[in-house]
Parts: structure tokens; C-alpha cells; sequence
């Protein structure tokens, strides 16, 4: 039922692009849809598009993507092999200059748009739901999340969905430090292959 399945993706894809149910819409240029096969073991969800997802219309594929794609291939998981999708699939920011600066989406937001993430789960039905960061586990989780206390744990998601949490990548492009900033990525490959195994 694979054809069927990217059929029913493409479907709620094209619903999605004129989504309307929270104001983002106004704000970003496009839906960024989840992208990878209907088949998928895993599917990573992150926060929400950023500058450079917003004008392509494609999420992870700017600096926060480049480094999740190297991060992917280092623990063995193929991209193209994967679904990716974000719990917000506008991009919140506000004008700095020439700059649009990222806003992190709050709880309307993110409950008006978890229709969309609860579909994309539906069809797929991964074995193993990847969270990237605070926003994606609070948004999957359905509750508050702790990401220092429950990152790597076996989480089970209330649609019975296996699930774990790492870090985003965006907060490993912010740390200030070269050598921590090493240290959190090498975190994040550990935990990728170890979701890897997980599966
Ligand atoms: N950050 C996210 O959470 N998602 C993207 O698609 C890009 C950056």
C-alpha cells in the first residue's frame, strides 16, 4: 500500500498549503511540508522551518539541515531514508534589517499545527518518532519536557508511537565554545546511532 501511502502524503501536503488555522501563515511565505518516504522507519521532527526552509519550501536544508544531514551520515542513517518534518510548518520570525530573525512558536500555535504532524504520523506510522529538541518533545509528548533529563530515554507517544528526544541542531550551531560545541555534536551522532539501533 506504499503508493497508496505517498498518495494519502501528497494529499494532506497540498490540504496543508493553505492551512489557515493559526495566523503564521500571514507571517511565513510558505507551508514547509515533512519531506522522505511514506514507508519510513523514522521520522525526525524538529521545531519549526527557518529562513532558508521558508523560501525553499523544504525542511533542514539550511544551516541547521547541512549539519543534521553530516550528523545523520556519521551514525549510519541514510537522509533519503528518513522522514523530516517540524511540529510548526510556518516560520515565526520578525524583520531585523535585512534580517528575519527566528521566534519560537508558542502553545497555539503548536496545537493548531499538530493536526498536521498527527496525519503525517498516521500515514507513515515510523517504528521510531526522533524529537529534535524541547519544542518537538513538548509538541509529541503532548506535556512539559526536560530535555537534560529525559534526552535518550524510550518515550512512548500517546498515539502508542515509540519515541526518543535528542538535542536540535540549531542549539549546537549556538554554542559559542569550538570544543563544547564539538562535544554537543558528537552527542547528537551518539544519540542518532543509538536511535538507529533502536529501531
Ligand atoms: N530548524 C527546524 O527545526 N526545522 C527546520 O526545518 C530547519 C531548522
Amino acid at each position: 500500500m506504499t503508493g497508496d501511502d505517498e498518495a494519502a502524503l501528497r494529499e494532506v501536503a497540498a490540504e496543508a498549503r493553505g492551512c489557515e488555522r493559526c495566523e503564521l501563515f500571514q507571517i511565513g511565505t510558505q507551508t514547509v511540508f515533512g519531506e522522505g518516504p511514506a514507508r519510513a522507519a523514522m521520522m525526525l521532527v524538529g521545531e519549526q522551518p527557518g529562513d532558508r526552509e521558508d523560501l525553499i519550501g523544504r525542511p533542514f536544508v539550511g544551516p541547521a539541515g547541512q549539519l543534521l544531514d553530516r550528523a545523520l551520515a556519521e551514525a549510519g542513517i541514510d537522509r533519503t531514508q528518513v522522514y523530516l518534518t517540524n511540529a510548526v510548518k510556518h516560520f515565526k520570525h520578525v524583520p531585523r534589517g535585512k534580517r528575519r530573525l527566528h521566534q519560537k512558536p508558542d502553545r497555539t500555535e503548536i496545537l493548531a499545527c499538530h493536526l498536521w504532524l498527527e496525519r503525517e504520523l498516521a500515514i507513515v506510522k515510523p517504528r521510531l518518532v526522533v524529537a529534535l529538541g524541547v519544542t518537538a518533545a513538548q509538541a509529541l509528548t503532548g506535556r512539559p519536557f526536560v530535555l537534560a533529563r529525559e534526552r535518550g530515554r524510550a518515550l512512548v507517544l500517546p498515539g502508542g508511537e515509540r519515541a526518543v528526544a535528542t538535542t536540535h541542531p540549531s542549539a549546537i550551531l549556538r554554542v559559542p565554545d569550538p570544543d563544547a560545541r564539538d562535544a554537543a555534536y558528537g552527542a547528537l551522532v551518539e544519540d542518532l546511532r543509538r536511535a538507529n539501533e533502536m529501531l
